[in-house]
């Protein structure tokens, strides 16, 4: 255990595999490639950007030829799901086609978003025709008084129409990712499970990481996985940890009594890092191959560089930048080092 009672989660170094798929030094596959598309945002939440944030100049983001190409590469090189995200992605002008270009590329089974679910309203119909498989809405707050606290905006009428018209549109499995912080969110906790078990979402707890934009993240601050399974028995009796929960998914789900599930996502308490499968692209080009990596690998350089043999360039620095993946990420440990770049300008 470290300090912030975290359990080290780390896998043992291998011998290195055949290079021709994303495997790590510790023998981890990477399928999944978390693409942000814009470090703009609608909110500006405390444990994710600064109110005065300031945005990188829009010739610094990749176009959505960009985003197709290397998709395509890292396909080719066994990625299989893309999760868009942001800061918020549904900022993005014309996010519909790019969903629509992304489920296209062969060897993409799923293409997911994550969004805080303000611009839904309007855009849950043409991000589901343009085939958009999985929704991730992030809602910490049912009471406008700590959502605001939280967001500092507004919106929360606006984020329940949009997961409203999310259902409307057909989406199903949707997913409510709420962030747990001490002293914040524990009201928050039963009303939001209450009102995901009557709306048939799937609502995922994710513990507090260090990476505000306002460095105030404290291991004191994290509302962990297991105090906010304690609240929820406190209201609805027992929980058990759910059978055949995705061994490579981060989530862990439990089961109420009635056999609906809850997720928890404890990267602090319980860190995942043994079994991921991540890789990470900013919205101004970088691979990064962690959350909390230090090193980014300059896609856009590459991409406008000219090169005849792009494609090559392009895996070949995706491959380096897998072969550098850290065993685990050492929150709470000596020597933990905070990421320069805070979550809206990484991807979440
Ligand atoms: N704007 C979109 C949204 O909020 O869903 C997508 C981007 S946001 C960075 C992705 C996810 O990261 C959200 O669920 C958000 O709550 C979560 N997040 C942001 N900062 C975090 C932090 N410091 N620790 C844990 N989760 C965080
Ligand atoms: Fe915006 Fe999402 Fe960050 Fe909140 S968590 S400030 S909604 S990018």
């Amino acid at each position: 255990m470290n300090d912030t009672g975290s359990v080290p989660s780390a896998p043992a170094p291998v011998a290195p595999l055949p290079v021709d798929r994303l495997v790590d030094g510790f023998g981890r596959i990477h399928t999944d490639l978390r693409v942000s598309v814009t470090d703009r945002c609608t909110l500006r939440c405390t444990y994710c950007m600064p109110l005065d944030a300031t945005f990188k100049p829009r010739e610094d983001l990749l176009t959505f030829d960009e985003f197709v190409r290397v998709v395509a590469v890292a396909a080719g090189l066994g990625v299989r799901s893309v999760r868009v995200t942001g800061g918020e992605p549904l900022l993005r002008r014309g996010l519909p086609d790019l969903i629509a270009r992304l489920v296209a590329v062969p060897g993409i089974e799923e293409v997911a978003l994550t969004t805080n679910g303000l611009l839904l309203p309007s855009l849950a119909g043409p991000l589901r025709e343009a085939g958009l498989h999985r929704l991730n809405v992030s809602l910490d707050a049912l009471d406008d008084e700590a959502f605001r606290r939280i967001a500092r905006a507004d919106g929360l009428d606006r984020v329940l129409a949009g997961l409203e018209a999310a259902t409307a549109a057909g989406f199903t499995g949707i997913r409510v990712n709420a962030v747990s912080v001490r002293g914040i969110t524990e009201a928050q906790v039963v009303p939001l499970a209450r009102y995901c078990r009557r709306a048939g979402f799937h609502l995922r707890f994710i513990e507090f990481m260090p990476l505000d934009a306002e460095s105030a993240w404290s291991g004191a601050q994290v509302l962990t996985g297991h105090e906010v399974r304690q609240i929820l028995e406190g209201e609805f009796g027992p929980l058990e940890p759910a059978p055949g929960t995705d061994p490579g998914q981060p989530a862990v789900d439990w089961r109420f009594a009635d056999g609906s599930l809850i997720g928890f996502i404890d990267p602090v308490s319980h860190p995942f890092c043994d079994r991921c499968d991540r890789l990470r692209l900013t919205a101004d080009g970088q691979f990064r191959n962690c959350l909390f990596s230090t090193s980014e690998w300059d896609a856009r350089a590459l991409l406008r560089s000219g090169a005849d043999d792009l494609d090559a360039r392009l895996a070949s620095l995706l491959l380096d930048c897998t072969a550098a993946k850290r065993a685990a990420h050492g929150i709470g440990e000596p020597g933990f080092e905070r990421p320069v770049r805070a979550m809206y300008q990484i991807g979440g």
